[in-house]
């Protein structure tokens, strides 16, 4: 018998994927001459790749999925390797969701590609929102409260929570008994995805220990922000094999360039790792530092406490703060569209240099002077 509550993720899953036969791309032989895939015979002038870009580059590389789950304390056959998270987010809401009728659960404030990713496959977006008078904390229970008769096996089911932890915008960590009370509520009915984008900087644990007594668990990471990565578009999904094996067959079948991949493999190593890390521990300093000063600017209502590479600050007049930011050349992101964040900004953690013109320009705006 196979295990009885793996049946249930691909139950879930649309009907029309499961039994979709994939695309059959060119046979990854790579000891045997390839006279199979139309591709050129010569590498040209000038690429500096290893396995030569006039080849179609390995889909789903092997090497790169062994070094992402090793990265990741998981098992190669639990990794889908995408172009970043981003792509992950939105299989996930093809596989899962029918236009019209499934629905996914986000608790705002949080990131956007959820919603995003759900309007475009046409299913509905339900939401809980993390109370700002919580500290913007996960209350598995009232979640489930408020989306438990949805989940309840019938038609127009809710299939996907997405939460995110660090969260983005609001930088706090969900509470790990929660997300697992949570995970473990909703199996057979819908699937949990914690985004852990930030978790570097967080210096805490992944989720993904738990995959073993949460099958319905996805772990969303990423290269891109603590390992220095964006520009490569490399993430993983982490879940368990049969869902991995499921969006293997949506998931275009040359997802990564064969740059990224040979980049990746480079700078993952032990020694770039070990410089990633130090990067990281970099940022936590700066974060708090900043933190610091940004708390003693006047102008500044409030900052909120990190576990990741931004910090959410509430300032008295955040449209002055942003326009003054923005005259003298710095970007930083405004979430006042958000529920409770109608004077907040989020501000990524910068270079010594960029943190000390971010707070000079923050102070002058506060003073209540010219800017
Ligand atoms: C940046 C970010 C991502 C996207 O990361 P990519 O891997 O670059 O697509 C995903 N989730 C959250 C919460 C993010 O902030």
């Amino acid at each position: 018998m196979s295990a009885p509550a793996h049946a249930g993720l691909l139950r879930l899953a649309r009907p029309e994927i499961v039994e979709l036969a994939a695309y059959e791309h060119a046979a990854w032989e790579p000891g045997l001459e390839r006279l199979h895939a139309n591709e050129l015979p010569w590498r040209i002038g000038g690429d500096g790749t290893e396995a030569g870009l006039n080849r179609y580059p390995e889909p789903q590389p092997r090497q790169l999925i062994e070094r992402l789950a090793s990265l990741y304390s998981t098992e190669p056959e639990r990794v889908l390797v995408c172009r970043g998270s981003d792509e992950a987010i939105d299989l996930l809401v093809r596989a899962f969701c029918r236009p019209g009728c499934d629905s996914i659960c986000i608790c705002p404030p949080t990131f956007g590609m959820y919603a995003v990713a759900a309007r475009i496959q046409g299913a509905a977006v339900m939401r809980v929102p993390l109370e700002r008078a919580h500290g913007f904390a996960l209350q598995a229970r009232a979640l489930l409260e408020r989306c438990g008769g949805a989940a309840d096996g019938g038609r127009g089911d809710l299939k996907l929570v997405f939460v995110c932890s660090p969260n983005n915008p609001t930088g706090n960590l969900l509470e790990e008994a929660e997300l697992v009370r949570l995970g473990a509520a909703l199996e057979g009915r819908a699937l949990l995805v914690v985004d852990e984008a930030y978790i570097e900087f967080a210096q805490a644990a992944s989720l993904v220990r738990h995959a073993a007594t949460l099958p319905n668990l996805v772990v969303l990471r990423t290269l891109s922000k603590a390992y220095g990565l964006a520009g490569a578009r490399c993430g993983a999904l982490l879940a368990a094999p049969e869902l991995v094996r499921l969006l293997r067959k949506i998931i275009p079948p040359y997802a990564l360039t064969q740059h990224s991949i040979e980049t990746v493999l480079s700078l993952t190593e032990p020694a770039p790792l070990a410089a990633a890390r130090e990067r990281v521990a970099a940022i936590i300093r700066a974060r708090s530092e900043l933190q610091q000063s940004l708390a003693q600017c006047p102008g500044v209502a409030q900052v909120w406490p990190s576990a990741a590479n931004f910090l959410l600050v509430e300032f008295h007049d955040a449209t002055r703060v942003f326009e003054a930011l923005h005259r003298s050349g710095l970007l930083v992101r405004d979430v006042r569209s958000q529920p409770a964040l109608e004077r907040a900004l989020r501000i990524t953690v910068g270079t010594a240099e960029q943190n000390a013109r971010l707070l000079a320009v923050v102070r002058a705006a506060g003073g209540g002077g010219r800017v």
